[in-house]
């Protein structure tokens, strides 16, 4: 302990007893690489990394680590500073254009890269909320990033039941505030199913709301081509006035974007904190997210292959007895309960050589925890047969 005796390390000391208390205390695993991109080492152990947002197998794909490893010999290392300031490589503009082509969408929309999907959040929700008498109403089970944001803007804030209009329309109704934002998931994190987005959309025009769509696991993941929960659900780009997505899951890579009609993007690079205060990413990240926007849009193959994997999979463990929710996306959650519970059988899965990470509070609502099981479109047979045997 520190020879100042601050009172903070007594608060963290009891806050850690309580954390073990409730078996909520968390510690960093070191994860090694093996030969093969779908298996990890862990203290000497080979394992078959189920809980990975890889979806499409990209982070080893070989044309984005060659296209990567080129810029590094043309551009350097680093960004060197905020795309503000000298940090603006032209590599960000080929990707923003690109991405405007990929959600096939005119000249009235821009689109702008973020560092990644928390600090793309965090800017976007902060400027959004700032204006006076604005209410923020978000869905009860929005990601972390985005109720941050939310907070950080200073805005009234209204959390509605998951996915449910009705509610949604409730809190509509008792509101005065001239500014109504919407936000909410595309594709859940945790429970891998879809937002209503049909109706929110029709409260979203009744109230002239601005909604904001965070499609972070839809995009790359669902759709023929790719372009996640709009695709899907055929909605009109149109109707979302921003779409952010991550290049941090499907993708591969890292760093996020935002998709909105011109004036709001220019908002965010005039506005967002997080985007104007922080140094601008790795040119060679770029390069990557370059490639991968162009594999990504022909992937419809394997699109189809993770989808079939996935129903199948949760099928397989319904029949078995566990309470896994139906679903399309490749996040298979397989609820427990109790966070001992969801430890217990994260740690039999490990004997089984299969690593499934538990998932607690605050993460998911108390007595919620789960196992949170992926897939990635790369897995093959062999790969879903030790899956299952921890399962049995
Ligand atoms: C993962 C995630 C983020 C954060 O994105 P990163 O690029 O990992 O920082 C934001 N929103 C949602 C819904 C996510 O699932």
């Amino acid at each position: 302990m520190s020879s100042n005796n601050s009172h903070i390390y007594s608060k963290i000391q009891t806050l850690h007893k309580s954390f073990e208390h409730e078996q909520l205390f968390r510690s960093l695993k070191n994860i090694s690489p093996t030969d093969s991109p779908h298996y990890i080492e862990i203290n000497g152990a080979k394992l078959l990394n189920a809980c990975s947002n890889n979806y499409l197998g990209l982070t080893h794909n070989p044309e984005i680590i060659q296209a990567v490893q080129k810029a590094v010999e043309e551009y350097g290392a680093g960004g060197g500073a905020s795309r503000l300031v000298s940090g603006n490589c032209n590599l960000y503009s080929s990707i923003e254009n690109t991405l405007i082509d990929f959600f096939e969408l005119d000249n009235s929309f821009s689109s702008l890269v973020f560092s990644n999907g928390y600090a793309g959040n965090i800017g976007i929700l902060s400027a959004l909320g700032s204006f006076p008498n604005t209410e923020i109403f978000m869905d009860k089970l929005c990601h972390a990033s985005l109720i941050d944001g939310a907070l950080l803007s200073g805005a009234k804030i209204k959390r509605y039941k998951h996915n449910d209009s009705t509610h949604l329309e409730a809190l509509f109704a008792k509101s005065h505030s001239l500014n109504k934002i919407i936000v909410t998931d595309g594709v859940f994190s945790m429970d891998g199913n879809l937002a209503h987005l049909n109706e929110i959309i029709d409260l979203k025009n009744k109230h002239k709301a601005f909604l904001v769509v965070d499609d972070a696991h839809g995009i790359g993941v669902l759709g023929e081509k790719g372009k996640g929960i709009i695709e899907e659900l055929n909605i009109s780009h149109k109707e979302i006035d921003c779409l952010i997505g991550t290049f941090g899951k499907a993708f591969g890579l890292y760093g996020a974007f935002a998709v909105a009609h011109n004036e709001v993007i220019d908002f965010f690079i005039n506005k967002a904190r997080s985007l104007i205060f922080s140094t601008a990413l790795p040119p060679a990240i770029l390069s990557g997210i370059l490639t991968s926007l162009e594999i990504v849009k022909r992937m419809n193959a394997e699109r189809s292959r993770l989808r079939r994997m996935s129903i199948e999979l949760r099928n397989t463990l319904q029949t078995r007895g566990y309470k896994v929710p139906e679903g399309i996306t490749p996040i298979v959650p397989i609820i427990l309960g109790e966070n001992e519970k969801a430890l217990t059988m994260a740690e039999k899965c490990l004997q089984k050589g299969v690593f499934i990470s538990a998932i607690r509070p605050p993460a998911v609502p108390k007595n919620r925890a789960r196992l949170r099981l992926t897939l990635s479109s790369g897995f093959e047979e062999k790969e879903i047969d030790p899956i299952l045997n921890c399962f049995e």
